[in-house]
């Protein structure tokens, strides 16, 4: 039996999971997402039959709006490349759309509807008044020059103008979107639009409208996640030995939190391989490596002594005490998990998106690990974009450690939401039902009080 059968869900619930595979043939990323939030929030069904006759569970499904356009643009040599750009409009019960832009090869209408689908639960973890929307393209920044990159989000943003704004929808960083790119982003916004609206992207510069910690927070948020499970098994991350995959935003931020909180990170990855190093990542040259110089992890292990850079098996090869996948979906699979389980993995708390497959989500809860999604785990990123945004509507700036312990505490109150939530609805320590029923009730209690739009 495959893991995504819908025999598994509620009966309810079978033909909204048929549906969306009948409507969205192919989308395979998309229906794994799906079908993860279905199985979790059966339980509601009986409990919320208003819900059913209001075709809830259909309407959610079902993104809002969705956009998909032409992004032309020149290379050095003059020569023209043409990509699709893509923005999901996926739900605004809870405020403006909300979510990042991903450049990668990889992009497509599944991805970014997974990622927007997942994206609503998150949003409404945070507590924080915004709804759920993703972008991006199927472009690949590797390898390009800084003038290229302008030109392509220039582009990108000539066409994706029209439909954001402060109120509407406030797109962000992903995978392939940093500050750079969210600067290029927002001058073709400005000049276009004859507005500075500072709201209308987050993850912007210190001096335009950004906020601090903002770079640090989804690393930094996933870290105090995974320290409330600790503290809930009794234990920290003192002395623990932490791998981190993935070498972007996400994980250098992870991996520096772990060290501050006395834990010990092992290994970081990029797609070629991943560098070991077990007297603990030197944050610094990592930042520098890839922040400064855009780099690969392999120049980290020739630049520091004792470290090395391995192509062979996966990064999930080497024994930790905790596992914090950074890099991207389906990053690991069942046989990963095993391998951890047998390596006496304690916690696995997810920094990317989705980056555990259905199979491997089971193996770790039925073997005891604790195993923490990202719509919670990581939820830090798009929440100080929240806080973003609340300042940008004050035309006010907090101090790095005013808004840090306003992500410490959104994050300590995400672990108690879905701790109870899972409590609530008799899954003890299911950190995934947790997530998904918490996040699903409060969107879908407001949809069902603002009408059938
Ligand atoms: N891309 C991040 C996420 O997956 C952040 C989105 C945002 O800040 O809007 O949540």
């Amino acid at each position: 039996m495959s893991n995504l059968d819908s025999s598994r869900l509620s009966p309810r619930l079978q033909s909204v999971y048929q549906s969306v595979l009948d409507a969205n043939p192919g989308q395979a990323e998309f229906h794994q997402a799906v079908f993860e939030v279905l199985l979790t929030i059966g339980p509601i069904v009986d409990r919320r039959p208003e819900y059913s006759d209001l075709a809830l569970y259909e309407r959610i499904v079902e993104p809002e709006r969705q956009i998909m356009f032409r992004v032309p643009w020149t290379d050095d040599s003059g020569k023209i490349h043409v990509n699709r750009g893509f923005r999901v409009e996926f739900n605004s019960a809870l405020g403006p759309y909300k979510g990042g832009l991903r450049f990668h090869p990889t992009v497509n209408l599944s991805i970014i509807k997974f990622l927007g689908f997942e994206q609503i639960f998150k949003n409404s973890l945070t507590g924080l008044p915004i709804g759920g929307g993703k972008g991006g393209a199927n472009f690949d920044p590797k390898g390009k020059s800084d003038a290229e990159i302008m030109r392509f989000c220039q582009s990108f943003m000539t066409e994706l103008q029209r439909h954001i704004g402060p109120d509407t929808d406030v797109p962000a960083g992903d995978i392939g979107v940093g500050g750079r790119e969210i600067g290029y982003l927002f001058g073709q916004y400005k000049r276009i639009r004859n507005r500075f609206d500072a709201g209308v992207l987050t993850g912007k510069g210190l001096t335009w409208g950004g906020s601090y910690a903002r770079t640090e927070a989804t690393g930094y948020g996933l870290v105090y996640y995974a320290d409330e499970m600790l503290k809930a098994r009794g234990t920290s991350f003192d002395g623990k030995k932490v791998v981190v995959s993935g070498s972007g935003n996400v994980a250098i931020y992870a991996a520096q939190k772990v060290q501050q909180l006395g834990g010990t990170v092992i290994a970081v990855s990029d797609s070629s391989g991943y560098v070991v190093d077990q007297n603990g990542i030197d944050i610094e040259l990592l930042k520098d490596v890839k922040e400064v110089r855009r780099l690969r992890v392999s120049d980290y292990a020739s630049e520091r002594e004792g470290a090395e850079f391995v192509t062979k098996g996966s990064i999930w090869d080497l024994p930790c005490d905790v596992a914090l996948p950074c890099a991207t979906q389906n990053e690991l699979p069942v046989e990963a998990a095993e391998t951890l389980i047998r390596n006496g993995v304690q916690l696995v708390a997810e920094g990317a998106n989705m980056p555990t497959t259905p199979e491997a989500i089971e193996a770790l809860q039925s073997a005891g690990v604790a195993y923490a999604p990202g719509k919670a785990s990581n939820a830090g990123g798009v929440a100080t974009s929240a806080l973003e945004m609340q300042q940008n509507s004050g035309r006010t700036q907090w101090s790095f450690e005013e808004t840090d312990q306003k992500l410490h505490q959104i994050m300590v109150d995400i672990h108690t939401q879905t701790v109870a939530a899972a409590d609530e609805y008799g899954v003890p320590g299911d950190y995934v039902a947790g997530a998904n029923l918490a996040g699903f009730l409060k969107v879908a209690d407001a949809m069902v009080a603002q009408g059938l739009i």
